[in-house]
This record gives C-alpha cells, sequence and structure tokens, in this order.
C-alpha cells in the first residue's frame, strides 16, 4: 500500500508543493508546528531511516542540499531545525522517510 506521501507526489490527493525534481518533493506540513515548517520527501519509498541502503547515499545528500538551499532562498540560515522521526515509537506517524525543515524567523 502506498503512504500518503506516495499519493501526494501522485497527485492523488492535494498538497502544497514548495520544490520538485525527479527524486524529491517539498511539501508544507499541513499542521506546522512552526512558522516555516517543511517536509524534504523522497520520491523512493523508504519505510523509516532504518532501512536505508548504502544505494541511498547520493538521496540523502539531495536531500539535505535541498534544505540548505531552501534555508538560503527562505532566509533562515541563522537559525533552524533539521530532523528525522523514526519509528512509531520515535514519533514517526508517516511511514515513509522525510526530512522536516523547521524555523520560527
Ligand atoms: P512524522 O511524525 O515525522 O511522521 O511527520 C509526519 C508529518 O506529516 C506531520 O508533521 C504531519 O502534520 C504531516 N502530514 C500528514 N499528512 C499530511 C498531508 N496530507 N500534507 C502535508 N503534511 C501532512
Amino acid at each position: 500500500m502506498s503512504s500518503i506521501f506516495t499519493k501526494i507526489i501522485n497527485r492523488e490527493i492535494p498538497s502544497d508543493i514548495v520544490f520538485e525534481n525527479e527524486s524529491i518533493i517539498v511539501i508544507k506540513d499541513i499542521f506546522p508546528k512552526a512558522k516555516i515548517h517543511l517536509l524534504i520527501i523522497p520520491k523512493k519509498e523508504i519505510a523509516t531511516i532504518n532501512d536505508l541502503q548504502e544505494t541511498d547515499k547520493e538521496l540523502l545528500f539531495d536531500m539535505f542540499s535541498i534544505a540548505k538551499k531552501l534555508a538560503q532562498d527562505l532566509q533562515i540560515t541563522e537559525g533552524y531545525q533539521l530532523h528525522f522521526n523514526v519509528g512509531p515509537k520515535g514519533w514517526q506517524e508517516v511511514m515513509h522517510i522525510h526530512l522536516h525543515l523547521m524555523s520560527d524567523l
């Protein structure tokens, strides 16, 4: 079964998309926990950080590079938070990895 983020990627459900390339999509979090709250999501369905493989190295680098670029574009390089929740007991609700980018600047 595809994740809610795959449904967003496939335009089966709407979302506020702020960036997209061939391997990554960035959306606004529907329930923002900061002034800026974006989710950087690989199009490849990887359930949790525990499922990462050596071959995902470039994808992870690209996710962080996009986070850095967005922070520059949004003029929040002075302070922002990047985090992954990992597993249901690590506050992960959607089992499709995503990097939270948050800032109150
Ligand atoms: P996590 O707890 O790390 O799995 O984070 C999942 C995040 O996805 C939460 O911050 C939710 O608010 C957000 N979220 C869930 N459904 C949607 C949606 N349809 N569009 C945008 N964000 C969503």
